[in-house]
């Protein structure tokens, strides 16, 4: 993808901070925002874009007039090398949410059938767009199994088989790097907690991630947060399935906690036992969801006397 160019690899980071009132004053103007754009039609995510490229890219009368805005977005959005303009990582967030029509567009899609079948009365999964969500949820029942922000630029040019593949590698990727402390949306710090106080009905258990930075908020059943670790995906693998295009939402273990035990409460522990054909592992977590244990249900836990059900 997007090398650093090399010029920028030695200059010194850039001492220019603004406030968000100011960088969203700086965007506002039509002829600012065409130029981000052009500068990625040009290429600038690849290499430098010369002054006479980007102008002849974008619609305005004088190269003044262009000169002047140019310099608004230098230095906070673009900057300025020996072979012409770049990206900035701000500028660059700023035009792929505008391509993603994350500020621009309203898109709707009527509820259409999915596959899978709903973990608490077993009905069929319908899908739906709205308000930039899209949401998976029970036909019959309507337990949701899945709701997550998807911008609206992701509905373009895809069949709603497509869709559904993008929006289980988006949320699959999302819980994924907010599990490894990684802000999924500004790449700052994320805290992860397994909590008993939960934000659904039915869910006894979940796992809260928050960013320290941004303060993006994600919370979903452990399972989803599950679906990169090594043995899961291992147990998986050797039967047959692929987790990484198998879509989450038909996991009964991913999108509600039947196959979560509490273990422990003080510090909570919380087992899954996840079942995969004729076969099912188990796997312990802390509360900080670190691995306590994975061994394939080798050494059932004992709860009570009682195998967990
Ligand atoms: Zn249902
Ligand atoms: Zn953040």
């Amino acid at each position: 993808m997007s090398q650093p160019a090399n010029s920028a690899a030695s200059d010194p980071p850039e001492a220019a901070s603004i406030s968000p009132a100011e960088a969203f004053a700086l965007l506002g103007n039509d002829t600012r925002i065409e130029i981000l754009q052009a500068l990625l039609d040009a290429g600038g995510d690849e290499r430098p874009v010369p002054f006479s490229e980007l102008y002849e890219l974008v619609d305005i009368d004088d190269s003044a007039h262009f000169n002047y805005h140019l310099k608004k977005l230098t230095d906070h959005f673009v900057r300025r090398t020996d072979e012409g303009y770049e990206f900035q990582y701000p500028g660059r967030k700023v035009v792929r949410s505008v391509f993603a029509g994350t500020f621009t567009d309203r898109a709707r899609l009527d509820p259409f059938e999915t596959e899978g079948s709903c973990y608490d009365c077993g009905g069929g999964l319908r899908a739906w767009y709205a308000d930039e969500h899209l949401t998976i949820e029970c036909g019959e029942c309507g337990a949701v199994h899945v709701s997550y922000s998807f911008p609206p630029g992701g509905l373009d040019d895809r069949t709603p088989e497509e869709l559904l593949q993008a929006f289980h590698h988006h949320v699959r990727h999302h819980y994924c790097l907010a599990a490894d402390g990684v802000c999924p949306e500004c790449m700052g710090k994320m805290e992860t907690t397994l909590t008993t106080e939960t934000d659904y009905p039915g869910l006894d258990v979940q796992v809260v991630h928050e960013c320290t930075r941004c303060r993006n908020r994600l919370h979903s059943s452990v399972g989803l947060n599950l679906l990169d670790n090594a043995d899961v995906l291992t147990f998986h693998a050797e039967r047959g399935v692929d987790l990484s295009t198998r879509p989450f939402w038909t996991f009964d273990w991913c999108v509600s906690d039947a196959s979560t035990t509490i273990v422990s409460e003080d510090p909570i522990e919380v087992r899954l036992d996840i079942p995969c054909g004729d076969d099912s592992m188990c796997i312990v977590l802390d509360g900080r969801l670190n691995v306590v244990d994975a061994d394939g249900c080798a050494r059932p836990i004992e709860t009570n006397g009682q195998r967990p059900s």
